[in-house]
């Protein structure tokens, strides 16, 4: 038996398999002169094989998970229909190459083209060119691809990290649960195993070196927890704590059709975190008062290309139908940092997290902003949006996106489009926004409180990095202190603050954040019922005093002992 310690991203527990997504290894040998007439065949059979996964994967992917998550693979077969790539490959063989080396030459080429076009639509391209090419390779190096749609059994997955591509091609009936090697319990891959409900471990070092394939896997996704090869007890504990997990989400479940009220019968606004239309499905399900955020980018970071206006339009109308009588918050893409967007081809960074990172590349990349801003507006036809704009630092980048609001608005009016009603926010992520929100109050109608980045920043402690978790502090008097500045900023000029970084779902800071006077919550599908049973048990007439006393405190000890005395 042997326990590895990560962190619990997604609660739940996970019992399977382990399945090891491993990254291709490829060796190539420049050195040898070799036989076109052995290598040939080896590059004419891997394409044919590459071609039969390829129509496989997109026909178990369209009636496993959805015909939009197929297609994918529909544009990897494009590639192959064009004979230029087979041809190149084949050239620098009969020249006396061997095919693996002649297959990774002909992906740089292909992809350093069509990186280099003009046309945004050729340059995503680039990334459908690396992962066929890939899997060709794979097949010629005597290995095969590794493929997450065509998983049949229960499965724990063992990864480097996961990203939204493979999440949003993986067969979700069979995954009882994640394990990744990196990123801390705000990173997206936490993010999203929260939204698919999907138990998951994040941060759990050197998982991949430490499991086989086909060993017995348990793990908690609260704790953190990673058991392979369990031992007898072990088994029973996990098999007991299942049981009461199952127990409590049972009870959970009696919130799904209450309103969220403290128990004193103050009713509070708790709005729902998503990133996809399914998870709307079950915002509804859960009685939740509309979308606090809903991260568009994800959107683009499981497609193939990024999505056209009438595509994002679709999405964004049905999206705004279903959450009637509520409303949703648009988030603008927030593209960068831990969330890259492979057929973007966008340039490296040292400091990623610092760099041009969500409203810098939209007004950056304006063409992408502006498609973005035409759906949305269009589809406020349909009923009331509110659009936010992720990682404001300065007024000037502010009135420039509201601008390109309006500007959207006016060129549709002159077409004939109708334009509803849309209230416009801004996240507070960066400090300086949290100092300054008397500044931006007068220019917008609501803050979101964005703690994922809010606190990275103030503490300058990367959201990914293991090595600095210890100063990844909610509970700092700083972070505390940015928090009710903007609220009580908000509230001078007559807005609202809302919350929608994980804080917002931690149960500890709930009676907090009432204090300091949040106007609203907007949490995780999976933290939604959780949250809603436990602000039932707050009474709100027992608060006076906790922010004055906790503004006053001058380290996170002294916050935490003032919470646990609540
Ligand atoms: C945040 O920073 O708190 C936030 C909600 O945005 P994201 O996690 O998508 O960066
Ligand atoms: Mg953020």
């Amino acid at each position: 038996m042997k326990t590895l310690q990560g962190i619990g991203a997604s609660s739940g527990f996970g019992h399977a398999k382990a399945f090891r997504l491993l990254p291709p290894h490829f060796s190539v040998d420049e050195a040898t002169t070799f036989q076109s007439s052995k290598e040939l065949p080896l590059l004419e059979t891997a394409i044919e094989q590459t071609t039969a996964d390829l129509v496989r994967l997109e026909e178990v992917t369209t009636t496993t998970i959805s015909p939009a998550a197929a297609e994918v693979f529909a544009a990897h077969q494009l590639i192959l229909l064009d004979p230029s790539m087979a041809d190149h490959m084949q050239e620098l063989i009969q020249q006396g190459h061997q095919a693996l080396y002649a297959v990774l030459q002909a992906q740089r080429f292909f992809k350093d083209m069509f990186a280099a076009m003009d046309d945004a639509y050729m340059q995503e391209r680039a990334q459908d060119i690396v992962d066929v090419t890939n899997r060709i390779a794979t097949y010629v190096s005597g290995q095969v691809p590794i493929d997450l749609a065509l998983i049949n059994e229960p499965v724990i997955l063992i990864a480097r990290d996961l990203g939204p591509s493979d999440t949003a091609v993986l067969n979700k009936a069979f995954v009882r649960g994640f394990v990744t090697e990196i990123g801390g319990r705000t990173s997206h891959t936490a993010i999203i195993a929260r939204s698919l409900e999907i138990p998951a471990v994040v941060g759990a070092v050197d998982a991949l070196a430490s499991v086989n394939d086909q060993d017995i896997v348990l793990l908690n996704g609260t704790s953190g927890e990673v058991v392979v090869h369990p031992d007898v007890e072990t088994l029973a504990r996990f098999d007991q704590a299942t049981k009461e997990y199952a127990k409590q989400q049972e009870i959970l479940q009696t919130y799904a059709t209450k309103e969220t009220r403290t128990k004193d019968g103050v009713r509070i606004e708790l709005a729902s975190n998503i990133g996809s239309i399914d998870e709307l499905d079950k915002a509804v399900e859960r009685r939740s008062d509309g979308v606090g955020l809903f991260r568009t980018e994800l959107l683009f970071l499981a497609a193939s290309s990024a999505p056209t206006e009438e595509a994002q339009f679709e999405i964004y109308q049905r999206a705004v139908t279903l959450a009637q009588p509520h409303k949703i918050i648009f988030r603008t893409l927030d593209i960068g940092g831990d969330k890259v967007i492979p057929y973007m081809d966008l340039p490296k960074e040292d400091n990623p997290f610092l760099g041009v990172r969500g409203i810098r590349l939209n007004l950056q990349e304006r063409v992408l902003l502006q498609t973005q801003l035409r759906a949305l507006v269009r589809a406020s036809a349909t009923g009331p949006i509110r659009i936010m704009f992720p990682m404001i630092a300065t007024l000037e980048e502010l009135l420039d996106a509201k601008a390109m609001v309006e500007e959207a608005k006016t060129s549709l009016i002159a077409d004939g489009s109708p334009v509803g009603e849309i209230e416009m926010g801004i996240m507070i992520e960066i400090p300086a926004a949290a100092v300054a929100a008397d500044v931006f109050a007068p220019h917008i109608d609501f803050f979101s409180i964005g703690t994922n980045d809010l606190i990275q920043y103030t503490m300058a402690a990367d959201r990914m990095n293991e090595g600095v978790k210890h100063l990844y502090q909610p509970y700092h008097p700083a972070v505390i202190r940015l928090i009710s500045m903007t609220i009580d900023a908000a509230h001078r000029h007559g807005k609202w603050t809302g919350m929608c970084g994980s804080m917002a779902g931690e149960l500890e800071a709930t009676t907090l954040l009432l204090a300091l006077g949040l106007d609203e919550f907007s949490v995780s599908i999976a933290s939604l019922l959780e949250l809603r049973a436990h602000i039932a048990t707050i009474d709100t007439t027992a608060l006076h005093g906790l922010k004055e006393a906790v503004l006053q405190a001058t380290s996170r000890e002294q916050i935490m002992t003032l919470l646990k005395q609540d």
